[in-house]
């Protein structure tokens, strides 16, 4: 029987694309990608688990850590309109899901992409693209719309009958709804999956870093999803916690040369800075702390550095509501 990859985000249409395909007489093996900018990587990883278990085929997790960076620092072919660099990371997941397809000896890849969903990924001349640059010409077959595009090498081959491939195109989901409910899929993920790339908040905080610190690493990253950022200068940024779960993440993640704010006597949210701090930015750091404790009608933050050594005592008020805004990432 013949062998195929085919990618599973856990979202409906990679799902249906496998459904489709094991219809047909298709030995079928998943990979789900983790790369560093999903919101929610286990609960994408145990849902594509869970769906790949009840369809009975096996699923290879691929974990994508720093050599994602440099795509997402320098995309060949430019940015979504947030953060996204969608088509060299399609291009990326292909390749390695090509490395992949090679060690187990499969014969070609699936995907649940559909032509014209995805105003930057999936519009066909963007698909002829990717598959020019994975060197994987013909051998991506993508069911929901193959009707749509040129035969791939499977159904020249005869391993995949077309007649009863689709024609689905556009951004609707009204057909794939309908799929789902007739193989009575009930669970999967919404068609974003909690790609942080996507979202503009966490846009403007990449923004911010790449422009700041180009040579930033997977530690940096973490460090994006937690708290509300604040960059005081070019040299320093300030991190507060939104709750206790943040709080902790926090300490977790600082380092030994962080600065670590703890105020005295008043309830505040754990704040770290990171860059190089004068007597002029611990300042404007404690007057933005004090904004968000629990009683910011005037402060006394006393400032530790490192984790455990007491450096010195600032005595601020807390920073006007409109000037806090300048600071804002
Ligand atoms: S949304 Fe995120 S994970 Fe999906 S293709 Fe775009 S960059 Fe990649």
């Amino acid at each position: 029987m013949v062998k195929a990859v085919s990618l599973l985000s856990g979202g409906l249409d990679s799902i249906l694309a496998i459904r489709i395909i094991q219809e047909q007489k298709v030995n079928i093996v998943a990979v789900h990608f983790s790369i560093p900018f999903t919101s929610k990587k286990d609960k994408n990883y145990n849902l594509s688990k869970k769906l790949s278990d009840e369809l009975g085929i096996h699923l290879e997790l691929i974990k994508i850590k720093k050599e994602y960076l440099s795509i997402v620092k320098n995309p060949k072919y430019g940015y979504g309109s947030n953060f996204n660099p969608c088509i060299d990371c399609r291009i990326f997941m292909v390749k390695k899901a090509k490395e992949y397809m090679n060690k187990i000896k499969a014969s070609f890849l699936i995907t649940g992409e559909v032509l014209g969903q995805r105003p930057m990924s999936q519009r066909k001349d963007v698909l002829t693209i990717i598959e020019k640059e994975s060197k994987m010409q013909g051998l991506i077959l993508r069911p929901l719309s193959a009707k749509l595009l040129k035969p791939t090498i499977p159904e020249e081959k005869g391993w995949v009958d077309r007649s009863k491939l689709l024609n689905i195109s556009g951004r609707s989901r009204k057909k794939q709804i309908e799929l789902a409910n007739n193989f009575n899929i009930k669970d999967y993920l919404t068609p974003a999956g909690g790609c942080l790339l996507t979202d503009p908040a966490f846009s403007r905080k990449m923004a911010d870093l790449l422009k700041f610190k180009g040579d930033f690493g997977l530690h940096e990253i973490e460090l994006l999803k937690v708290g509300r950022h604040f960059r005081l200068n070019s040299e320093s940024k300030l991190i507060i916690g939104r709750n206790e779960s943040e709080n902790s993440k926090l300490l977790k993640l600082a380092k030994i040369e962080d600065l670590i704010f703890s105020p005295i006597r008043v309830k505040c949210p754990v704040a770290i800075g990171r860059g190089d701090f004068n007597k002029e930015n611990k300042t404007l750091a404690c007057k933005i702390i004090a904004k968000y404790c629990k009683d910011s009608s005037f402060q006394t933050i006393k400032l530790h550095c490192g984790k455990n050594t007491v450096d010195n005592t600032i005595t601020v008020l807390p920073i006007e509501s409109k000037e806090i805004k300048k600071y804002r990432i």
